[in-house]
């Protein structure tokens, strides 16, 4: 019997399980529920006082999906994506927290889930193949497996800028925001940062705010999300094609997103009719804006025919000619940073209680008690609000000190960039996952279809392991460092690294910059998972349980 075999059974040792999952977002909480499908024993350790991650933190005003809900939504299980109904296309926060508590609630996942403890420190043990995780109640406890389900964005950002900690008023960062109700009526806010959190929360905090003051350090492209109640009639439309809608966000499409697939390049038609395609897509609004044509993320040529079309977009909304100067992107590619989808961002600097500051050319110098210090001028405000992002995709991994194969850790094997096979193992660390890792399209895609393609396969290998006795598995060196090669080779096949980008590791000062999330499309990438675990997993090492006895005494 392995010793898989032999923790999962009812009267496992304390402390002992077969998988231990960090962080109970969605990844973590599908995790849960199909290695519970397997008969194994989880726990699963989540540092926030709920279920949910991504929505559990980031209560910002506007904080909404960018992907629209009845596809940013999971498909496991058809009765679940039939009866949840999306009040939105897109819904805001708290409707898509409610969700994750549904689903909480309805797979009875709380039982296997101990919220309010961060996991630590992770130590794998060579001798007994398995992995010693301690908490920061300062409980340790054993597993055969580990899965960081730890999320792409999960590390916000405070930005070091001096005397921060100086200003007497509050300040709230975007992706850690209070549960109370923040109400800024009749205060002057400051709101630094301009991607998605920063243009979401703009309008909505303008309404409130006395007087607001957003610093912009680059101009972002932002296409209108075209927001509106969803209708029953419509919820039915989708819900009856929905095995097609998933089949093609699986299979077929770059983003994980249902669209038309454009068969044309922008250079292929003239001035007239690609101005005529771009006011469409315009006018329903969305992220699909970018797929208008199949060679926007390739093409600087065509990429700028689009670009241009935004940037007189903005120059027509903006009624302040310098104003709308500063909101024009010009200095990376359309769609090469994470496109943000807006809701009256570029409308909002009409208001006459919107400033914008430039602070590329006249950077922030200091935060003062009570205001905000930029070119030599004092913006004064009674509230701050950072939008200034994250450390993505390896950040919250690297707070973990992971320890694999004689004693290595994570952090000093990924010093250079994160390197991993497929996104999902990292070789030196045995029978450690990560969902949506580097490596693997994560971030570009609709997350939720990424999330359940990597839960599946995990899941999958921990059946093939148990059902022929392996004890342990790990990424091979050579593959590992070929798919490497691989992820860098397609991104530099494309605009995305002409951006500094947080796909690039671009906004953290020091960090090496890697295009980390694997650009070949969802399609692809699923394909070759599927080949790989057809060839008996192809580039891993399977250790049998008796091989783990020889090796573990000899
Ligand atoms: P998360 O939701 O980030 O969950 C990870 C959890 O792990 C967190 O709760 C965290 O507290 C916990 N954790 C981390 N480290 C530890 C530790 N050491 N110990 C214990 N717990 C730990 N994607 C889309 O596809 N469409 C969208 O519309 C979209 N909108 C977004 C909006 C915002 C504001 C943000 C920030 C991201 C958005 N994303 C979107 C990306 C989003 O992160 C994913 O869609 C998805 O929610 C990620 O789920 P996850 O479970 O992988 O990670
Ligand atoms: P972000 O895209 O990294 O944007 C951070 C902003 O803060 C940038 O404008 C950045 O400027 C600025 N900034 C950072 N440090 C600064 C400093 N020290 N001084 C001045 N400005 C500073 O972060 P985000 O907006 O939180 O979004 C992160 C990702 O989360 C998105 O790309 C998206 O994937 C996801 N998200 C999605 C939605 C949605 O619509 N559903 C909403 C929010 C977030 P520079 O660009 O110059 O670095």
């Amino acid at each position: 019997m392995s010793a898989l075999q032999s923790v999962s059974r009812k009267d496992h040792a304390p402390g002992a399980y077969d998988v231990v999952v960090v962080g109970a977002g969605f990844a973590g909480m599908y995790m849960l529920h199909r290695l519970r499908g397997l008969g194994l024993t989880v726990r699963v350790y989540e540092q926030g006082g709920d279920v949910g991650g991504t929505w559990y933190w980031n209560r910002y005003p506007g904080a909404r999906c960018d992907v629209e809900s009845m596809q940013y939504s999971y498909s496991f299980s058809d009765e679940l994506q039939q009866q949840w109904n999306w009040s939105e296309r897109y819904a805001p926060q708290p409707e898509i927290l409610r969700y994750a508590n549904h689903v909480a609630d309805r797979f009875n996942l709380r039982r296997d889930i101990q919220l309010n403890t961060r996991v630590d420190r992770a130590a794998f043990d060579e001798s007994a193949n398995s992995w010693s995780v301690t908490m920061s109640d300062g409980k340790t406890v054993i597993a055969k497996y580990v899965v960081l389900a730890t999320g792409c964005l999960s590390n916000a950002r405070m930005p070091d800028i001096k005397g921060l900690s100086d200003f007497k008023g509050r300040v709230y960062h975007t992706g850690h925001w209070p549960h109370e109700r923040i109400d800024f009526t009749g205060l002057r806010v400051a709101v630094i940062g301009t991607g998605s959190s920063g243009i979401q929360s703009v309008p909505v905090i303008a309404e409130q705010a006395s007087h607001l003051t957003v610093f912009q350090r680059t101009a972002n492209f932002s296409i209108p999300a075209r927001n509106a109640p969803l209708t029953e009639e419509e919820r039915q439309a989708f819900r009856a094609k929905y095995p097609e809608i998933r089949r093609f966000a699986r299979e077929v499409a770059r983003n994980g997103i249902y669209t038309e697939m454009p068969d044309r390049g922008a250079l292929d038609d003239g001035d007239n009719e690609r101005r005529a395609k771009y006011e469409q897509r315009w006018a329903r609004g969305g992220l699909t804006f970018m797929s208008v044509y199949n060679n926007l993320g390739l093409d600087k040529a065509a990429n700028d025919t689009a670009a241009n079309f935004v940037r007189e977009k903005i120059a027509e909304i903006v009624r302040d000619p310098q104003t709308a100067k500063l909101l024009q992107p010009n200095n990376h590619p359309i769609g090469s940073k994470r496109i943000c989808i807006d809701t009256d961002y570029f409308a909002t600097f009409n208001r006459p209680n919107v400033t914008l500051v430039d602070i590329r050319s006249n950077p922030i110098e200091e935060i003062l008690p009570n205001a905000v210090r930029a070119g030599g001028k004092d913006y004064e405000i009674d509230a701050l609000v950072l939008a200034t992002g994250f450390d993505a995709m390896t950040g919250s991994v690297a707070k973990i000190d992971i320890r694999g194969r004689h004693g290595q850790t994570l952090n000093q094997k990924w010093a250079e960039g994160p390197k991993t096979y497929l996104g999902l193992m990292s070789a030196g660390f045995p029978n450690l996952f990560i969902i949506t890792g580097p490596g693997s399209p994560s971030v570009l895609s609709n997350m939720i279809v990424s999330i359940e393609q990597h839960v599946d396969w995990i899941s999958d290998c921990l059946a093939f392991m148990r059902d022929r006795g392996f004890e342990a598995m790990e990424a091979e060196r050579e593959a590992e460092e070929k798919w490497v090669a691989h992820v860098n080779e397609v991104a530099h096949t494309t605009l995305y690294p002409q951006a500094n980008s947080w796909y690039m590791g671009a906004n953290i000062p020091d960090k090496p910059q890697i295009f980390m999330p694997y650009i070949g499309g969802v399609g692809v990438y699923r394909q070759i998972c599927n080949g790989v675990a057809a060839k008996g997993y192809e580039g891993f090492v399977m250790i049998a349980a008796e091989q783990a006895q020889r090796v573990a005494t000899s």
